[in-house]
């Protein structure tokens, strides 16, 4: 889908991005020719009105099959509940839906845990799960114990920040947190027994939700491109300058100037086991279940230069790292750094015969 110059420009300024509300953002345009044509009254709806309404959009939406969780209306389609249960949700026009209710315990503590990381509060069961205490206990979740202990996902996902993924690393010299999750005392408390935050990561502009409440709680310092600077963010404790990389959070993590998707976008590698790349809106993986990377994301939900953001991807390719953690898309194990680069030259060219037609 391509959105207009008016969307993209409104996404880009209130933080929101991707298509849920870029399809909102497009009705702009009506609303105000209807206005200005002729001058009208509009009552403002009843207390009962707007509570039904408010009802209507929160009840399950018939696409869900029949049992305890359900989606309901209010879903902005930001599949995070599709990749973190994938047996669970799935997509079914516009918006998501349980195609299948939780059998085993796994299962169920999956679509727990989508059901708390959704942004909108979208799922629901139809009673209050008993095990739902378990289930803020687990986060934040382990990526892959074996191969990259001390890496997690936070979960909480934010609405401000469209869903984007968070992840939490500890290190001895200092967890830090990457991008923003959704404030939870639950987490924050998690975060406190691992020792706390020392640093906050901001990848970009777009996804830093509730950076102050969490600088507050742990006094991180946080890290932002001074290109990527707000007035939300003006406040920032390291702007980073010029082009980097930068490696003052220690010899295991160097932070990778990646413009394109936004002016300063900033990428951080993590040079434990094989290697961890956490990529912001960089680059992601597509929603298909292979290690295709998601040319979407990189062209359509681009708010500065596809071009630069190509040109960017080459300063990846000589970093080892075989784990692709985004912010938005879905993320990616690859088995070698030779398939990484295959996959990664397939996307590029891909993009390159999508921006030329
Ligand atoms: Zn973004």
């Amino acid at each position: 889908m391509e959105l207009t110059c008016s969307a993209r420009l409104l996404c880009h300024e209130s933080g929101l991005s991707f298509l849920g509300h870029a399809r909102k953002l497009n009705l702009a345009p009506k609303t105000r020719q209807a206005s200005a044509a002729t001058t009208r009254v509009y009552r403002a709806p009843s207390a009962v009105q707007q509570s039904a309404k408010k009802e209507s959009k929160r009840a399950r939406r018939p696409e869900n099959v029949e049992g305890e969780f359900y989606v309901d209306h209010t879903c902005i389609d930001c599949d995070t509940c599709r990749w973190m249960a994938p047996t669970v949700f799935k997509h079914s026009n516009p918006q998501s839906a349980v195609y299948h209710q939780p059998e085993s315990p796994e299962e169920r503590l999956k679509a727990l845990q989508a059901l708390l990381s959704c942004p909108t509060s979208s799922i629901h069961t139809e009673r209050p799960p008993k095990d739902i205490k378990q289930a803020h206990d687990s986060f934040p979740i382990p990526v892959d114990a074996d191969e990259i202990q001390g890496v997690y996902h936070c979960g909480y996902h934010s609405e401000s920040s469209f869903a984007a993924s968070s992840y939490f690393i500890t290190r001895p010299d200092g967890n830090i947190l990457i991008d923003s999750p959704r404030y939870s005392e639950n987490l924050a408390k998690k975060f406190e027994a691992m020792g706390g935050i020392r640093y906050m990561f901001l990848t970009h502009k777009d996804d830093i939700a509730d950076h102050k409440r969490w600088q507050a709680r742990f006094n991180c310092e946080r890290i932002l491109h001074e290109l990527e600077v707000q007035p939300q963010t003006e406040c920032v404790e390291i702007k980073l300058q010029g082009q980097g990389p930068w490696n003052f959070l220690g010899p295991d993590i160097d932070l990778i100037f990646t413009p394109g998707h936004t002016r300063g976008h900033v990428c951080l590698h993590y040079k434990k086991g094989n290697g961890v790349l956490f990529s912001g809106d960089h680059l992601g993986g597509d929603e298909s279940s292979g290690l295709e990377l998601s040319a979407n994301m990189a062209i359509t939900y681009n708010w500065y230069n596809v071009n630069i953001l190509l040109e960017s991807l080459q300063k990846l390719l000589p970093l080892e790292f075989t784990w692709l953690l985004p912010g938005h898309g879905r993320r990616r194990h690859f088995s070698s750094l030779e398939e990484r680069d295959v996959i990664i030259k397939e996307f590029l060219a891909r993009c390159r015969v999508l921006i030329s037609n």
